[in-house]
C-alpha cells in the first residue's frame, strides 16, 4: 500500500511540476467520495512576511487582523481580485496568508467544473468565518484541481465521542453551530454536515466545518413546495391533487400518472433530513440542523452510525420507528407527499429521544436516571430534530439555548 501511496503523490507532482518546490508531501489524510487529501508541509513558510499566527501545527487558531491594507496589497492575490479595491484585496489576501501545515485536496476529475467552481466560491464567501476551513488558494493544470486548506489537527470521531460528557458534548456542538449560524446567515445549506466533515480537536475543544463540496445556496435549483404554505392551503392542494389522481388506491398505484418529484438529495445516508427525504422540492438551511442532531444522538446513544440506512426508503423507516407512524405521515403530507406503511413494528406515537437514548445506552430509569443537564441536552436534541423544518431550531437560536450555551468559553 506504501507504495501505491508514493505513486500517488507522484503523480500529484507530475500534474503541477513546481510543486515539490513549494510543497513536501507528507501522507495521505483521507479518502472521500469527490477527493483525495493530502498532508503536506509549505516549504516557503519561513520566508512568508504575513502568516498566520500559528505555534505548532496551527494551535493559535484565529488569523489575525491585517495591521494595513497596504500590506496586503503586496501579497499575491488571486486573478479575480486583483482589479478589486484596496480592501477587497485585503480581504482575498487574508484567505491567503499561509499556514505552514497544509492539506491538499485533490479533487476527482469526474467532479464536474460546476461543481468544483462551486465549492471554491463557496469557501471564499465563507473565508471570515473561523469556524469554517479557508482555503488558502487553489489550482488547476488542465483537468486536475487542488484547493490548498491549512492543516487543522483533529481526532478521528470514534476516538472519542464515547467518553464525552455532556459539557464536552455543549462545546462541540457549540463550536458545529458557531460554524453552521455563519454559514447559514450567508444562507448557504451545508448539505453533508457528518462527523467526519468537522474536524473537531477534544484538546483545544474547537473545530472547523470542511467540505463544502455539496454546498448550496438556499433557493438555487428550487421550486415551491407546499411546505412554505399556510396549512389550510396545503389541505386544499393536497385534495385536489388527490382528485387529479382519481381517488383512493389500493397500495401502490400501478399506472402512476403524477409527474416524478425531483430535488436535491445530496447528502450521506443516516444524517438526510426527513424533508429531504421528502423530496421537498424548497429545501433550506434547516436541513443541516437536522444532521447536527443526528450527530448529537450519536453521541448521546453511543452508538456509530445511529442510522443505517442502505436507501431513502430504509431511512424512513429507521426514523418512523422513533418518530411514529402519526408525526411521519403528517410530516409527509407537509411537503405534499404521501407516507403509508404496514410495517408491524412501527408504532403510531413512536418514543421520545430521552427514551431512546436510556435504552441504547442500557440505562435503567431507578437505578441511573437522567441528570438535569442530561435533560437539557435532550430537549436541545428534540429542537434539532423536530421533523418539522419551520419548526426545528435555527443555528443563531440554538446559540442561545440552555445547552449550547454551557458550551460557552
Ligand atoms: P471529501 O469531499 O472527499 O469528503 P473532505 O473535504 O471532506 O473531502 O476531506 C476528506 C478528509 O480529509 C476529511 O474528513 C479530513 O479527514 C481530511 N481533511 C480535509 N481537510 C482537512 C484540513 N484542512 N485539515 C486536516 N484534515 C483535513
Ligand atoms: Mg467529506
Amino acid at each position: 500500500p506504501d507504495q501505491v501511496l508514493d505513486e500517488d503523490m507522484r503523480k500529484l507532482q507530475r500534474a503541477f511540476p513546481g510543486f515539490k518546490h513549494k510543497y513536501r508531501l507528507i501522507k495521505k489524510i483521507g479518502e472521500g467520495t469527490f477527493s483525495t487529501v493530502y498532508k503536506a508541509e509549505d516549504i516557503q513558510y519561513d520566508r512568508y512576511e504575513n502568516k498566520w499566527d500559528l505555534d505548532k501545527e496551527n494551535e493559535k487558531w484565529a488569523p489575525p487582523p491585517l495591521r494595513r491594507p497596504s500590506e496586503a496589497a503586496a501579497l499575491p492575490t488571486t486573478a479575480g481580485a486583483s482589479s478589486a479595491s484596496t480592501t477587497q484585496t485585503a480581504q482575498v489576501a487574508a484567505t491567503r496568508r499561509p499556514a505552514k501545515f497544509v492539506a491538499i485536496k485533490k479533487i476527482y476529475v469526474t467532479s464536474s467544473p460546476a461543481r468544483i467552481f462551486n465549492e471554491l466560491e463557496l469557501l471564499h464567501d465563507l473565508r471570515d468565518c473561523p469556524a469554517v476551513c479557508p482555503l488558502i488558494t487553489a489550482f488547476r493544470a488542465t483537468d486536475q484541481v487542488v484547493a490548498i486548506l491549512p492543516y487543522f489537527r483533529h481526532q478521528d470521531f470514534r476516538d472519542y465521542f464515547r467518553d464525552m460528557l455532556v459539557s464536552d458534548m455543549a462545546i462541540y456542538l457549540r463550536s458545529l453551530f458557531t460554524a453552521l449560524s455563519f454559514v447559514h446567515r450567508h444562507h448557504i445549506m451545508h448539505r453533508d454536515i457528518k462527523p467526519t466533515n468537522f474536524l473537531y480537536n477534544p484538546d483545544l475543544r474547537r473545530g472547523v466545518l470542511v467540505d463544502f463540496g455539496l454546498a448550496e445556496r438556499e433557493g438555487t435549483d428550487s421550486k415551491p413546495c407546499v411546505c412554505h404554505e399556510d396549512s389550510s392551503t396545503r389541505r386544499q392542494r393536497l385534495r385536489s391533487a388527490y382528485v387529479a389522481n382519481g381517488g383512493p388506491h389500493q397500495g401502490y398505484p400501478k399506472n402512476d400518472t403524477r409527474p416524478s418529484r425531483r430535488a436535491n438529495r445530496a447528502g450521506t445516508r443516516g444524517f438526510r433530513a426527513p424533508e429531504v427525504l421528502f423530496k421537498c422540492t424548497e429545501q433550506t438551511t434547516k436541513i443541516d440542523i437536522w444532521s447536527a442532531g443526528v450527530i448529537l444522538l450519536t453521541i448521546m446513544s453511543r452508538r456509530f452510525p445511529f442510522f443505517n440506512s442502505a436507501d431513502d426508503v430504509d431511512a424512513m423507516i429507521e426514523i418512523s420507528t422513533i418518530f411514529g407512524h402519526k408525526r411521519m405521515r403528517q410530516t409527509s403530507q407537509l411537503h405534499g407527499a404521501m407516507y403509508e406503511t404496514n410495517i408491524p413494528t412501527i408504532g403510531q406515537n413512536g418514543f421520545d429521544l430521552g427514551k431512546i437514548i436510556m435504552w441504547s445506552t442500557l440505562r435503567n430509569e431507578e437505578k441511573n436516571p437522567l441528570e438535569q443537564d442530561e435533560r437539557i441536552a435532550i430537549d436541545f436534541l428534540e429542537k434539532c430534530l423536530d421533523l418539522d423544518p419551520r419548526r426545528r431550531i435555527s443555528a443563531e437560536d440554538a446559540l442561545e439555548h440552555d445547552f449550547l450555551l454551557m458550551g460557552e468559553d
